[in-house]
């Protein structure tokens, strides 16, 4: 069993894993910025560690200073949340080193499906489809165009280390292959250090869905069901639910159970996503593992009653699984808003700034999750997810009305934020009809 841990993050995460400490006797030590210095999250620890300035490389990435604020604070374990060093392998192996427990997989298991071209070959292994495309990375431009035309075009050039959407470029056609290649490499080795590509197919008007899975030190495995996070703008999700509104029980199940079987394959230990890309035909493509919690999390929770960061810590503590899959039901529907500092009227720029009124909604079946409170400054050096609305329903017409009620009872101000877009979605016809896929956003709003 854990004893206390420190929250190698920031925001509602931090805040999140913290809840779920304490209801569980664990103690917790925050650490953070000067720009975070009066955070909800940081008054709530029980100890917290100021660790640099709001950049994040001298702070919340800075991995010295996170190492020597667990040694002095002597913690057991360190739990990354999401973004941040989360899918950082050689952070969890210098915790590993220190005799601190990283709260996520082993460090291998990390490596292997960090890099995206090893995930598609462990998938492989495990007979999950994956998309068609390069068996590695794509060592030349002869090589690029040679696939490109086995595979057939549109294509979709990915960095192995990707993440965050970055790293990508879509491609229709021999000419703008040379172009795109050369940016996606240099996208790539700015974002990750590491410029290697593959290629995929590009599956024209996707759905996104991923599955929640979780794994013991016994190798027990179990899965929470799917989410569909087809709500995307930019390669990045904006609204997810669950189940997948489209899936039949049939599919839901080969879905899931194809994801369980990955997992098995790679060894892993605790949570994991397992995202694919589901095509107009029903067919599903393995696209990548997620190897943290993900922000969305709390869809899956409102639907089966679970708390995924309990387990988290159980099972980092050494505890077995006493879960198994017939006792995980899924009941009802649930949605998740992620409402950002941006201000959808002007290309979704950032609006960092003081809110001066808050006003969050509540009512039953309503679950917010955020640090953000009166008076709180949005600092500019970070995400600008400021906080998410998880509502929970029997059917999906009926949590479809929950978040627009609940959009509508919300007062941010004065900064501007994703609520009128979010609304914009909610009310359109082919949303409300389940009829979305990853371009709908852009195609739509
Ligand atoms: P990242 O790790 O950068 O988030 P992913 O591989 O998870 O990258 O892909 C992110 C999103 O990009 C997907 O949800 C989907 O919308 C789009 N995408 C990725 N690969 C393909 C593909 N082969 N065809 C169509 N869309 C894709």
């Amino acid at each position: 069993m854990l004893s206390r841990i420190l929250i190698a993050n920031r925001g509602e995460i931090a805040l999140r894993v913290i809840r779920a400490c304490h209801e569980m006797g664990i103690e917790t030590v925050a650490v953070y910025s000067e720009a975070d210095r009066n955070a909800s999250y940081v008054r709530l620890a029980n100890e917290s560690v100021c660790i640099g300035p709001p950049d994040c490389n001298q702070s919340y990435l800075n991995i010295p200073r996170i190492i020597s604020a667990a040694e002095v604070t002597n913690v057991d374990a360190i739990h990354p949340g999401y973004g941040f060093l989360a899918e950082n392998a050689n952070f969890a192996e210098i915790c590993k080193d220190c005799g601190i427990t990283f709260i996520g997989p082993p460090v291998e298991a990390m490596r292997q499906l960090g890099d995206k071209v090893e995930a598609r070959k462990l998938a492989r292994r495990a007979k999950v489809p994956v998309v068609p495309g390069s068996d590695g990375v794509i060592e030349n431009e002869k090589e690029a165009l040679r696939l490109a035309n086995e595979i057939g075009y549109p294509i979709i050039i990915k960095a192995v280390a990707g993440g965050g959407g970055r790293g990508m470029r879509v491609v229709h056609n021999d000419i703008s292959l040379h172009a795109a290649l050369a940016s996606a490499r240099s996208e790539a080795e700015v974002a990750f250090g590491e410029g290697s590509v593959y290629m995929e197919k590009f599956i024209v008007e996707p759905r996104h869905v991923e599955v929640q899975v979780m794994a013991d030190q016994e190798g027990n495995v179990v899965h929470f069901f799917e989410r569909d996070c087809s709500i995307q703008r930019r390669h990045q999700k904006m609204i997810e639910e669950s189940p997948c509104p489209i899936l039949e029980e049939r599919d839901r199940e080969r879905l899931a159970e194809a994801a369980s079987r990955l997992i098995k394959e790679a060894n892993y230990v605790n949570a994991a996503t397992v995202e694919f890309l589901l095509d107009k035909e029903g067919n599903f493509y393995f696209i990548e593992v997620n190897t943290r919690i993900q922000v969305e999390h709390p869809v899956t929770e409102m639907v089966t009653g679970q708390d995924l960061i309990k387990w988290q810590l159980r099972i980092a503590g050494g505890e077995p699984m006493t879960l198994r899959q017939k006792d995980i039901r899924h009941q009802g529907v649930a949605i998740e808003c992620r409402i950002n500092a941006e201000d959808p009227a002007n290309n979704f720029s950032p609006c960092p700034g003081t809110i001066s009124r808050y006003i969050a909604p509540g009512g039953l079946g309503v679950r917010i999750d955020t640090h953000v409170h009166q008076g709180w400054t949005i600092s500019p050096n970070y995400d600008s997810l400021i906080a998410k609305i998880i509502v929970h329903q029997e059917t999906r017409a009926e949590a479809i009305a929950t978040m627009r009620r609940a959009l509508h009872e919300f007062v941010i101000e004065p900064i501007k934020t994703t609520i009128p877009a979010c609304l914009e979605i909610l009310s359109h016809n082919l949303f409300v009809k389940g009829k979305i896929d990853t371009g709908f956003v852009e195609r739509s709003l």
